[in-house]
């Protein structure tokens, strides 16, 4: 059945199924996006409106913004062992990357450095902008992984040059919920003097993220991944690396220099008080995901034909990701949609887009063959996930999956 019919047969099920009952909703996409915690709108909504200074102004107006944007990169500093001269505000996960890549990138090549080596499963926030890199003589090394979405040291090793600049690799995967052992990888970067960069938007609020002890030069963090509001992000600069980093956007001087752009002062101290929350909630959070995560494991992988991505162990606390024999991952989270149920495929799609639509590079990294890769679904827990959710996702998910297969049988 193609991707429009398939759709266009789930709204109108879910319509019908809208009418006759209410139906339960579970957001299953943690790692896609969070809700804001209400404890953060509260501190956010002075910000848009008595408490509206430019953060640059000299006045009193302004001196109020610039303390609590200060405060705020207090906490967020706090929040991953780092100084608070080292935070760097920017648009969020994406900007940040972008920054370090292009940042490094363009300082280097001075010296007349141009390569650099990321890994196969990064992010496309990472990817891309090595892309672009790539089109302007930049010479990019793609690092294979483990059957688990794991670097291995050694190959790192192996890839440093004399005219390597940068490492970028990320902290844990967002499909998978695979951890890298970054405190090896920038100890060997480190030890050819290298700078090393590492991708945190996931890791931050659901494990320890100390950039002292991970060892890493840059580190990219995103708040609407931890109950704070979206379009706000920093890059942490490891203070001597300062220098080794050019800014990709020019302008007023914001931010030290490194990021123009009149501060969204709003967004800032929400995402300050975000950091601070998960920080606070990190210990008991962990355990209690963990064993829901654990639970829903368990449960799905009683289903026939079904295979656990990621590592086993070293896996992020809310991740869960499968994938299905003779299933369309598209399908299925169409049909977990219309029960209210909201997961997504671990492929890199548009929804808006099928022509688009292509098998995910990282469960394709790890050597699952195209056919089941295309079966693929991420479930990812967060701080609102019961108990009832995961059972009910147990509940109905084995049906669905049976369905799906009748119908690609016949
Ligand atoms: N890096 C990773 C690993 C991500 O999961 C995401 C978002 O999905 C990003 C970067 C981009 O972050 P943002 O949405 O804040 O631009």
């Amino acid at each position: 059945m193609s991707f429009w019919k398939e759709r266009a047969k789930m709204q109108a099920l879910e319509l019908k199924t809208k009418e006759k009952v209410k139906i339960r909703r579970v957001y299953m996409d943690y790692a896609a996006t969070t809700p804001v915690a209400l404890e953060v709108l509260e501190e956010m909504l002075p910000y848009f409106s008595e408490r509206f200074g430019n953060a640059s102004s000299i006045h009193s107006f302004g001196r109020e913004a610039r303390h609590a944007l200060e405060d705020a990169r207090e906490k967020i500093a706090k929040g991953i062992n780092a100084d608070a001269s080292e935070v760097f505000f920017t648009s969020g996960g994406t900007e940040s990357d972008n920054l370090a890549i292009k940042g490094v990138a363009l300082a280097s090549k001075k010296q007349g450095k141009r390569h650099i080596i990321t890994s196969k499963i990064e992010h496309h926030a990472v990817l891309s902008p090595c892309e672009s890199l790539e089109a302007l003589g930049f010479d990019i090394t793609y690092l294979p992984v483990d059957e688990y979405g794991l670097v291995r040291p050694e190959d790192l090793e192996a890839a440093i040059r004399e005219d390597t600049c940068l490492v970028s690799i990320m902290h844990a995967n967002n499909e998978i919920g695979t951890i890298e052992p970054i405190a090896e990888l920038a100890a060997i970067a480190a030890e050819h003097g290298v700078l090393f960069h590492t991708d945190a938007v996931q890791s931050v609020g659901k494990i320890e993220v100390d950039v002292r002890k991970l060892g890493v030069d840059f580190l990219s963090i995103s708040s609407h991944k931890i109950y704070g509001p979206k379009g706000i992000g920093a890059l942490y600069v490891r203070k001597d690396a300062l220098k080794k980093i050019e800014p990709i956007i020019h302008g007023g001087g914001h931010e030290r220099g490194l990021r123009s752009g009149t501060e969204n002062v709003a967004a800032a101290v929400g995402f300050g008080k975000a950091v601070e929350l998960a920080v606070s909630e990190l210990d008991a959070e962990r355990e209690r995901l963990t064993r829901l995560r654990d639970m829903l494991i368990r449960g799905v992988l009683e289903i026939e034909d079904a295979r656990l991505n990621g590592h086993p162990t070293e896996r992020l606390p809310n991740n869960a990701n499968f994938c299905f024999a003779r299933i369309d991952g598209e399908a299925l989270v169409l049909r977990l949609d219309a029960l209210g149920i909201a997961a997504s495929t671990a492929s890199a799609c548009s929804s808006h887009d099928p022509e688009r639509r292509e098998i995910s590079h990282v469960i394709l990294a790890i050597g699952v063959p195209p056919e089941l890769a295309r079966g693929s679904l991420r479930l990812t827990l967060g701080r609102y996930t019961t108990e009832d959710d995961v059972k009910y996702v147990l509940e109905v998910l084995p049906d669905v999956i049976t369905d799906l297969r009748r119908i690609s049988a016949l």
